[in-house]
């Protein structure tokens, strides 16, 4: 398969939730200038994304809405069900865990910290426990991939803990650049950075459409 761009895989991400809306409301088919209009993207460009994973619909025709749900679901790996771990149960880590609206096929099933006053809380799903729990209980609880929302300082440390519990996928909040083994995946989520992109193209608008996915 040819190497796929981040920025596709963001937007694949936006055409599922266009097209779970559009399934929804009972539609049955779509097409590339629609998904466009509901993205902000261009027809060409949805062309392009769906043709990398073999999508390429019926000219005239265009997409059958469930088929193409189910599919780009199964690209992202959304048919199978995650298990999900929080490390450093903080204000942000309690956030992650209160939130209301996790989808079908993440499950949270352990949270971590080092702080004495904090294990044994019970947020969300999740009664906190010391992160010395945190090997045996990846493996026990087959967790797949860790929330990393510790300082900054702990970052490096946490990651590596995780990774040789045995997790395979890392999304860190932590402002920290982790060295991790190309086995495991990491995702950063920072918003500062999404700031910073922000500013940029309120400022140079005409690179607003090529650069921003
Ligand atoms: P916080 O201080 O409220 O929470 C951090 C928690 O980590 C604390 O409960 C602490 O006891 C725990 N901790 C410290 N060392 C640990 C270790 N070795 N193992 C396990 N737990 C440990 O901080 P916060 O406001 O929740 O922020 C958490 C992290 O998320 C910070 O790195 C912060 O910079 C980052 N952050 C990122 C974003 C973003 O958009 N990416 C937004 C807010 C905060």
């Amino acid at each position: 398969m040819a190497k796929i761009p981040d920025a596709t895989i963001t937007r694949i991400v936006h055409y599922l939730r266009a097209l779970e809306r559009m399934e929804k409301s009972g539609q049955t088919r779509t097409s590339s200038e629609e998904l466009a209009r509901e993205t902000g993207v261009t027809a060409f460009q949805v062309r392009k994304d769906l043709a990398y994973f073999g999508s390429y619909g019926t000219r005239g025709v265009g997409y059958t809405v469930p088929v193409l749900r189910r599919e780009l679901s199964q690209i992202l790996g959304l048919g199978r069900r995650w298990r999900l771990a929080i490390v450093g149960m903080g204000r942000l880590g309690q956030a992650l865990a209160d939130f209301y609206a996790w989808q079908d096929g993440y499950e949270l099933v352990g949270g971590f910290d080092i702080d004495s006053e904090l294990i044994g809380k019970k947020v969300g799903p999740l009664v906190i426990e010391p992160v010395e729990n945190l090997p045996r209980s990846v493996k026990e609880k087959q967790i797949d991939i860790g929330i990393l929302t510790v300082p900054e300082t702990a970052a490096q440390q946490t990651a590596e803990m995780l990774a040789e519990a045995g997790v395979r996928g890392i999304l860190n909040f932590a402002p920290a650049v982790l060295k991790l083994p190309e086995s495991v995946a990491v995702e950063n989520a920072d918003f500062m950075a999404g700031l910073s992109r922000l500013s940029f193209f309120m400022l140079n608008p005409s690179w607003r459409e090529e650069m921003m996915g």
